[in-house]
């Protein structure tokens, strides 16, 4: 399977088209989204090579991916060949405390601490090294959408052993209280593997 666009772009974008309309309210932390409505019609892509990839993660039970629910957060890692792309997506407001442009200097040295942090790929996930992955690009980045705003981070690793991955550690987590679950998805050509992970229990196991 050759991914044609980053998997996670394809998800981000459209998590963006149906989540965080301006004005919803927000969701009560205790209660499920209901499911957005479908999205206006996007201008058609040529998806056909990412088609098989997603409908792994929704069967893999990522079906929530398009919601921003506070304490609530998405990873997905994605294996292509040797290439190990690792996704995590949060509302800004469980990792910040704000969810708009910094404005004061003190949230404005938040968000730099914050992005600072999550660039260092320690501080953000940890593989088992039986794998062999070498952190090759990262990415951290905000988005403000109506009164909403996420974080997504991305690491992408290069692996000599990428069928020995055996295990994602979001050991972020320890950091970040306020982030109560994470639906996590692995998917790879040959496997998938998807759970919910909380500050005690950081780990997707991969089978
Ligand atoms: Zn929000």
């Amino acid at each position: 399977m050759t991914l044609k666009y980053p998997l996670s772009a394809l998800l981000i974008s459209s998590a963006l088209l149906v989540g965080c309309s301006p004005g919803s309210p927000d969701a009560p932390e205790d209660t499920v989204t209901p499911e957005a409505p479908a999205a206006p019609a996007e201008p058609a892509e040529p998806q056909a090579d990412t088609d098989n990839a997603v409908d792994a993660l929704e069967e893999a039970g990522a079906g929530r991916l398009e919601a921003h629910e506070h304490g609530h957060a998405n990873l997905v890692a994605a294996m292509d060949g040797d290439m190990l792309t690792v996704t995590f997506e949060s509302p800004l407001m469980s990792v910040i405390g704000f969810e708009h442009e910094p404005e004061t200097e003190k949230q404005v040295a938040a968000m730099e601490a914050l992005q600072d942090s999550l660039s260092e790929t320690a501080n953000f996930v940890t593989l088992n090294s039986q794998a062999g992955c070498l952190p090759s690009q990262t990415e951290t980045a905000t988005r403000m959408t109506g009164d909403h705003g996420e974080l997504r981070v991305e690491h992408v690793f290069q692996c000599s052993s990428p069928e020995r991955l055996k295990q994602v550690d979001l050991v972020m987590l320890a950091q970040y209280p306020d982030i109560k679950t994470v639906d996590a998805v692995f998917v790879s050509d040959t496997q998938q593997a998807a759970a919910e992970l909380t500050g005690a229990t950081t780990a997707l196991n991969i089978d």
